[in-house]
């Protein structure tokens, strides 16, 4: 029997491991979407004790204490730190088999050098050891960027955002890039007329350009764009049901924009036109600048209203949707095709029964100008877990090239979860092993940790351009 969790987790052969040890796990790390707070890292921030890192925003724990029997005090609400870590401890011998379970034990061990099992016994033993070190300077933000070998980080910002912190970092000399990406999910949304009312006040206020029309209101935006990319901003996101990609003429769009800006509800269709034609506009100035734009396609947010009104956003009751992607998502990329105004495209899907569809659409559009110029993204969110990662590997290898694949990200919001990368490399280099030892490709390390490589780090840095600093000369690239 295997330990659990030891050094060669996950690697089921003598091949998969030497892959791993010897090509995968020193290369650094590109996180180029995830949702960590640029403020903390402005501020360097350090934590007090293993909670605040762990449950103060991570929805994915909070979700597994409830199912547990948890009461919400114990998560989002005001119980004490300890307290909060104890239900935490009493859910992880109940999370085997659910991804949590391998990334609790994970980050206590890359992190913290812990290698106990979590729970009630351990609970006391294990808080008081990782709250000591986060209060030492070596586990400020920071330095837990650092510790993971983590190169560039892309966060995720409204354009209305001031992109203050991401100033300061930049100002403060600190050597990782942390940038800003540019989602604008708020200025396509008009399904609530006060809350666009308020969120063009505001674009007015940070813009200082009156919003009057439909043209004012690009403008303003733009001017938003434009400022992004003087912070270093490459990327755009979007987090949407799906893609909307109905026909709209422009004075459709203004007479839309003019109902929206005298505070009328609009109908389901006019949504749509709206969200289209902002759609199309956000991609062309993508393309214009040379950007990566990422679509998070298929989640179905907010199904608690009871706990949207009292939690807010974000708080763990969204769930995997079932819309129909496929026509709008090729009508969408083949208009900016067509006109010569397609940029690099990330897409990125949370219904596992469209992993297909992502694979072979990503295909349509690849016009040889760059090395897999649309993407199919990591497997995200609920599928962010070993067998919806073999999926989504498994998919795009057969439908794609997994070569120029530019691999995995953390999309999360905590500091700790960059052992998330370790786990997919495992996995991937589980599955190259198995095959070779298989007979199904050939024994060829070389060849074979190269590409291991390039899906781990080097496709990516190529894909977004970044000029990175060089490795530092600790880490050691084997060659054979
Ligand atoms: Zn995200």
């Amino acid at each position: 029997m295997k330990k659990f969790l030891d050094e060669n987790f996950l690697l089921r052969t003598k091949t998969a491991q030497k892959l791993y040890h010897d090509y995968a796990k020193e290369m650094p790390i590109i996180d180029y979407h995830c949702h960590l707070p640029p403020e903390q890292i402005a501020d360097d921030v350090q934590f007090e004790n293993l909670t605040q890192p762990w449950l103060y925003g991570d929805h994915y724990k909070w979700r597994a204490m409830r199912t547990n029997g948890v009461n919400e005090d114990y998560c989002t609400g005001k119980k004490s730190d300890w307290e909060k870590f104890q239900k935490w401890a009493e859910t992880v011998p109940y999370t085997l088999r659910n991804p949590l379970y391998h990334w609790t034990h994970l980050e206590l061990q890359r992190y913290f050098d812990v290698h106990d099992i979590l729970n009630p016994d351990t609970a006391k033993k294990i808080y008081d050891e990782c709250g000591a070190k986060l209060k030492t300077p070596a586990y400020s933000v920071r330095n837990l960027l650092r510790k993971m070998n983590v190169r560039l980080v892309c966060t995720t910002d409204d354009p209305t955002d001031s992109l203050q912190h991401h100033i300061k970092v930049k100002e403060d000399g600190f050597e990782i890039p942390i940038l800003p990406a540019f989602r604008p999910d708020n200025a396509m949304d008009t399904s609530d007329p006060q809350k666009i009312l308020k969120y063009i006040k505001k674009l007015e206020e940070v813009t200082n350009i009156a919003i009057s029309s439909f043209d004012d209101f690009l403008f303003a935006l733009q001017n938003r764009h434009d400022f992004f990319a003087s912070v270093g901003c490459s990327v755009s996101d979007h987090g949407l049901e799906e893609i909307c990609a109905d026909d709209f003429t422009g004075s459709e769009s203004d007479a839309i924009f003019s109902k929206i800006h005298s505070g009328k509800t609009l109908n389901q269709d006019e949504q749509r036109k709206f969200k289209s034609a902002m759609l199309i506009h956000f991609a062309e100035w993508d393309w214009e600048k040379g950007w990566v734009q990422q679509f998070h396609l298929g989640a179905l947010r907010n199904n608690s209203s009871r706990m949207l009104q009292t939690l807010g956003k974000d708080t763990g009751w969204d769930s995997v949707g079932d819309f129909a992607q496929a026509k709008p998502l090729a009508k969408f990329l083949d208009k900016l095709d067509r006109n010569n105004r397609l940029a690099k495209t990330i897409l990125y899907n949370l219904n596992p029964a469209n992993n297909e569809l992502m694979a072979t659409m990503i295909g349509n559009f690849n016009d040889g100008s760059v090395a897999g110029k649309i993407q199919w993204g990591s497997a995200w969110w609920f599928l962010d877990q070993k067998d919806g990662m073999i999926k989504q590997v498994d998919a795009l290898s057969n439908m794609s090239l997994l070569s120029r694949f530019i691999g995995m990200l953390t999309d999360s919001r905590s500091f700790l979860s960059y052992p998330r990368h370790e786990y997919f490399r495992r996995i991937l280099c589980d599955l190259f092993g198995d095959e070779i030892e298989n007979g199904e490709l050939p024994n060829d390390l070389n060849w074979v940790g190269k590409i291991i490589r390039d899906i781990c780090y080097t496709n990516a840095q190529n894909y977004f351009n970044w000029q990175l600093q060089q490795q530092p000369a600790t880490v050691k690239i084997a060659t054979a």
